[in-house]
């Protein structure tokens, strides 16, 4: 309750910082986390200052070791989860550098077993299991989106045909808060609704990514969790909406070495990484305008971010030497929003 009620002064924005374990296979790798503390702490070393001068100390809402589980990080979020039931809306991102461990907290390793799901499978099978359980008085509805956002163009990823139909974001705040009204909607009522849905936008996302080689790292994509509850005994309605956004990947791509698509899927990504970091910041800093107009992602995410919504962002950190100035990049975003 303590909790929440600080949160509330911070404008509903929390920061928890994960940091992947390293890969089997790669080897005696030294790492750049120094000290991981219980209430958010999380200390570096610059590998080529070593020694005290080296070291950086940041703090998060929370830090995850390489230890982590699954489970463990979504009994973290799991009251935040459940809040979009009350009506809320809630953004969950997942930010860093491409391998630093994004879709494995939102989505899980390739062919997950139930331990090892994401976010994803975990939020959606706990909201539709509870909507069906909780208040008798309030009868639940759960569908859910899955869209792309690839050089600023939107892109269905439930749709059947695979027609790269570009769909449009509406720009008014809807009461049932469907920013992409065009995108396919499925109900999910049962866990194979849940495993069936994420495969076919997996699936699709896959597809795009052999096309132009890993293309999910430069995308941005969105699952989306509908929530409608109405109260049989007065007949009001209440919509909750959870988005779950794994971002594309951080890293900055050096000018002098790309050209054409590279170079612009480079731009179109940094332009709206920052749009979405310029948002964040002007919400936790309290400042009177909000610049959602600055990219596809913010536009479409605008009603759930600010106002009562609440969000939340997973920083992912790869720990290994190599990624010491991209971790450093990521983690001085964090800190900006935090
Ligand atoms: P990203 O989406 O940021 O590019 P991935 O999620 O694909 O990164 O992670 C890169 C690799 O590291 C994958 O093989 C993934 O399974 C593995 N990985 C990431 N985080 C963890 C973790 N917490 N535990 C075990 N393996 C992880
Ligand atoms: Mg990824």
């Amino acid at each position: 309750k303590l909790f929440n009620e600080l949160q509330e002064l911070k404008g509903n924005i929390r920061v928890y910082c994960r940091v992947r374990p390293f890969l089997r296979g790669q080897g005696a790798s030294k790492t750049v986390v120094e000290h991981i503390g219980d209430h958010g702490e999380l200390v570096v070393l610059n590998p080529t200052k070593p020694g005290k001068d080296g070291l950086r100390k940041f703090r998060f809402n929370k830090v995850y070791s390489p230890a982590s589980t699954q489970a463990e990080v979504f009994s973290d979020i799991k009251p935040l989860v459940r809040s979009v039931l009350d009506g809320y809306n809630v953004c969950i991102f997942a930010y860093g550098q491409t391998g630093s461990g994004k879709t494995y907290t939102m989505t899980g390793p390739d062919g997950a077993s139930e331990e090892e799901w994401g976010v994803n499978y975990r939020a959606l099978n706990d909201l539709f299991k509870i909507s069906q359980t909780r208040k008798s008085n309030i009868a639940y509805e759960v569908g859910v989106q899955m869209v792309e956002i690839y050089n600023e163009q939107v892109r269905d990823l439930l749709s059947g045909d695979s027609s790269q139909k570009k769909l449009g974001i509406l720009s008014t705040t809807q009461q049932n808060g469907l920013a992409v009204p065009d995108a396919s909607m499925y109900p999910v009522t049962s866990t194979s609704d849940v495993l069936e849905l994420m495969s076919i936008g997996l699936q699709n996302r896959a597809v795009s990514s052999t096309a132009l080689n890993e293309r999910s790292s430069r995308s941005h994509s969105i699952v989306t969790v509908h929530v409608r509850g109405k109260d049989l005994k007065t007949g009001s309605v209440l919509y909750g909406n959870l988005h779950l956004v794994d971002l594309a990947g951080s890293e900055r791509v050096d000018r002098s070495e790309v050209t054409g698509d590279r170079l612009k899927e480079a731009q179109h990504i940094n332009k709206s990484l920052s749009a979405l970091g310029d948002v964040i910041f002007s919400l936790a800093s309290k400042s009177s305008h909000v610049p959602y107009r600055n990219s596809k992602l913010t536009q479409l995410l605008q009603s759930s971010l600010g106002g009562r919504a609440k969000t939340l962002m997973f920083v992912q950190l790869n720990p290994d030497i190599t990624s010491y100035s991209e971790s450093m990049s990521t983690l001085k975003f964090a800190e900006r929003v935090s």
